[in-house]
């Protein structure tokens, strides 16, 4: 009896917005709210502000304590130094500082602009900002932080194609893994008095696979509470996937420097949604005296107030049961499982591999060198010109075994496998989603049927393919 049919050599997994090949629109709790959107669409409409605060309460409870304020249609988009300093400065505005005090809150019978400054004034003097910081806001990132696709971060990346399209202010690089404590502050420092709001970073590289340093990550977090930089960390693919909720909720990173914790976490679609998570135990997010739940919900409401809807109903209504399933599953303890059941089989294929360093990455998100994922016929995220990529296995169901890895994934035997997907693809006329070299979108109709691999119809990755060994 096969105990996970979903498993096969697809590790890209949607650069990881895909935990799982289960079903999870059919959870119990969530089945009848679509079968009544089907036919009913105003009534669970209707239900909205209902959903969103069950979603809202339910992403705390399971991303310990951080809660999902701003939706967004791609993590980039979340990235952007203007919307996080306009979230910042409107949490400070509706924070407890302000509304309960007699002198700051706003005021019936005064005129709106009066109090518009004075709160202003308020929330730059408590994050240390001038008029750099509201007029062009800026980022600190570590120098082998994924440059993203578009936008400012995108000045960081790697490939040429991605650094070509870079908009926006140029973030200030720095290198934290070699940096010692003195250097880091000065370079903070310098950073902060020139426009920066914020210190991002990873807790595994995409670059590299390489893990951040448990010491580091307090250096890190003592530096940006030093010079009043807003701590944000991208757990676009590390959530669930790295033996915690959030990575950096790891025991290991915990300890250090217990008392700042993150202030913003981005979170990606893999979870239903893509967008930014605030605790209130941050670095900055702590001095403004968030302790009642329902000062919490009140500033989390007015954000959202300022778009229409943060999130349609059919993906709250996804969102809700992929964190159901995580739960149910146990996807950050799992995650571990099925990392050292893949490391296991790596060790044993591919000797190596065994050497330190040669696969990194934490849990479910393995980092190897590319020639290995190669040999082994593994769809995986990569990027053209990086030597490392990433697999990142889906998670539900139940953690497979040596022999299911080597018969569905790795191995000589994993052919039958393959040309079961290869007779499902001919048949409905798709073709295998991501290019085996660079890991985009795969373009070829001319694709391998004996591997169930495909490519682009970039010239270094068609060239690349066609000297694959077939399994
Ligand atoms: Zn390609
Ligand atoms: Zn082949």
């Amino acid at each position: 009896m096969e105990r996970d049919s979903a498993l096969d050599h697809d590790f890209h997994s949607a650069w990881g917005s895909v935990y799982t090949n289960h079903s999870t629109v059919g959870d119990k709790e969530t089945l009848p709210l679509w079968e009544q959107y089907a036919v009913n669409k105003g009534a669970v409409d209707r239900k909205y502000q209902l959903l969103l605060n069950e979603y809202t309460d339910l992403f705390s409870k399971v991303l310990g304590g951080y809660y999902p304020i701003s939706m967004h249609a791609h993590a980039t988009d979340s990235l952007m130094p203007t919307t996080i300093a306009s979230l910042i400065l409107n949490t400070a505005a509706t924070s407890p500082l302000v509304l309960d005090s007699p002198t700051l809150r706003p005021k019936a019978d005064e005129k709106p602009e009066d109090a518009g400054l004075r709160v202003r004034n308020f929330a730059l003097s408590l994050l240390g900002w001038d008029e750099t910081h509201v007029l062009s806001p800026n980022f600190v990132v570590a120098d082998n932080i994924y440059g993203a696709g578009y936008g400012p971060l995108a000045h960081t990346s790697k490939e040429w194609e991605i650094n070509a399209i870079a908009a926006g202010p140029k973030p200030v690089v720095v290198n934290m893994r070699e940096a010692d404590e003195e250097t880091l502050n000065a370079q903070f420092a310098e950073a902060k008095a020139k426009g920066c709001i914020a210190v991002v970073f990873d807790m595994v590289s995409t670059e590299d696979g390489i893990v951040m340093a448990p010491k580091k990550f307090g250096m890190i977090k003592a530096c940006c509470a030093r010079n009043r930089l807003l701590l944000i960390v991208d757990e676009t693919m590390t959530a669930m996937r790295c033996g915690a909720p959030f990575a950096f909720q790891r025991p290991e990173y915990v300890r250090e420097a217990a008392e700042y914790q993150p202030d913003f976490v981005i979170f990606g679609k893999g979870i239903g949604v893509s967008g930014i998570a605030i605790g209130f135990g941050g670095v900055i997010t702590q001095i403004l005296a968030y302790t009642k739940p329902e000062d919490i919900s009140q500033t989390i409401r007015f954000w959202r107030a300022l778009v229409s809807r943060p999130i349609r109903l059919p993906i709250l209504l996804e969102a809700l049961s992929i964190l159901r399933a995580s739960v149910k599953e146990n996807w950050p303890e799992q995650s571990e499982q099925i990392g050292n059941a893949i490391r296991d089989v790596l060790h044993e294929l591919d000797p190596s591999t065994r050497a330190p360093g040669a696969i990194r990455g934490i849990g479910a998100v393995i980092t190897i060198n590319k020639e290995v994922a190669l040999r082994y016929r593994v769809m995986c995220a990569s990027r053209r010109r990086s030597p490392w990529v990433r697999l990142l296995p889906k998670l539900g169901g139940a953690t497979p075994t040596r022999e299911e890895l080597l018969r569905r994934v790795f191995g000589q035997d994993s052919k039958e496998q393959r040309q079961v997907l290869t007779r499902e693809a001919e048949l409905s006329g798709a073709i295998p989603l991501w290019c085996f070299i660079c890991g985009i979108e795969a373009t070829s109709k001319d694709w391998c049927r004996a591997c169930y691999l495909s490519f682009c119809d970039n010239e270094v990755c068609v060239q690349a393919f066609h000297r694959h060994a077939c399994v």
